[in-house]
């Protein structure tokens, strides 16, 4: 039998903020805070709304204290958080606001694939800044929610608050998966192979470009279009394909080596195997450091027994090396010298944008 849950993370209902109403005392304790946005669209919330009941995991969703989950019968609870903040993650001058909220909903996405598991529920929570247009939280909420429509993944509740400065969203997201079958950073063995999906460096690629002032359109794919691998990380863990996964969140250096920690591995990386996006209208073949430590591609890092598909769910699989006894990840070069590389070595990025 199903087990309704009440969850203990989402706070309010969002409907009452997002009805253009006073945002009720966050930040100033009694006095309150009118939230400094105008009445919202009746289509937008329409929207929401309908979103909010397209899940059958959600018993009781936007409007109540809590929302009330519905957790399938044999199956376990997954929830993730994720910020998303301005001028950390993305910025208003480069980044279209459908653009924000869609990278925000696919972060927390992103590490339901990792497990494995099913998304079941989306909670926003965001704050903004009084001298943020209206029609840029219009716009952010819409891609968010077109993406939720999507993956089929209601957004069940949230909170809105004024900031004190620019924009910062809190996203939650809440999966499951059955009993015992989540996949753990920590199950990879000694001697078993790496995998990745998709090709990296993409979208560290279109920032290094926003970087240097260059245009960036559509062809940076990866960047403006990010997708979470749900439907990879469901088809490995149902074929018991996968002994060790995490999502491609941090850049492959980063995230290889939180693989090998928990699971007392090290690895070799065979630079010539990697996926390297090829990017812009040229086509042309991202640079190894970008794939090997740029972020945000939001692909699949994963290890294995046994010989996987070269397409897993349609998408591309790529071997690139194997895990070793021996701690340390070392990259193998074409002409086969190794060199030890460095989580996040690469750290041009990494700072604010
Ligand atoms: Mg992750």
């Amino acid at each position: 039998m199903a087990v309704p849950i009440r969850t203990d993370y989402c706070g309010k209902g969002i409907s009452r903020p997002l009805l253009g109403a006073r945002a009720g005392t966050h930040g100033n304790g009694s006095r309150g805070i009118v939230i400094g946005m105008p009445l919202r669209e009746k289509k937008l919330i329409k929207q929401i709304r309908r979103s909010a009941r397209g899940g059958q995991s959600v018993v009781t969703g936007i409007g109540d204290d809590c929302a009330v989950l519905r957790v399938p019968p044999g199956h376990e609870l997954l929830v993730t958080t994720d910020f998303t903040i301005e001028k950390v993650h993305f910025r208003r001058d480069w980044h279209r606001p459908e653009l924000v909220g869609r990278r925000c909903l696919t972060r927390g996405l992103s590490d339901i694939a990792a497990m494995g598991g099913e998304p079941r529920a989306a909670f926003l929570s965001l704050a903004v800044a009084g001298d943020v247009p209206q029609k840029w939280v219009d716009r952010f909420l819409k891609g968010l929610l077109d993406l939720a429509e999507e993956f089929k993944v209601p957004l069940a509740g949230g909170d809105t608050a004024q900031s004190a400065g620019g924009i910062q969203a809190d996203i939650v997201v809440v999966g499951s998966v059955p009993k015992g079958k989540a996949v753990l950073r920590s199950g990879a063995k000694a001697g078993e192979q790496i995998y990745v999906t998709g090709e990296l460096g993409g979208s560290a690629a279109a920032l290094a470009r926003l970087a240097e002032s260059k245009p960036v359109g559509a062809e940076y794919f990866r960047h403006f279009r990010p997708l979470a691998r749900v439907a990879v990380g469901q088809r490995l863990r149902q074929r018991g394909m996968a002994s060790a996964m995490i999502d491609l969140s941090d850049g492959l250096s980063t995230d290889l080596e939180h693989i090998c920690k928990e699971s007392h591995v090290g690895a070799e990386i065979e630079a010539e195997a990697i996926p390297r996006a090829q990017v812009g209208l040229g086509k042309k073949r991202v640079a190894l450091e970008l794939a090997l430590h740029g972020g945000d591609d939001y692909e699949l890092l994963f290890t294995s027994a046994a010989a996987v598909p070269s397409s897993v769910a349609g998408v591309r699989v790529t071997r690139i090396g194997r895990t070793t006894q021996s701690a340390g990840i070392r990259l193998i070069e074409a002409d086969g010298k190794q060199r030890p590389i460095e989580a996040g070595g690469w750290e041009h990025f990494r700072g604010n944008l």
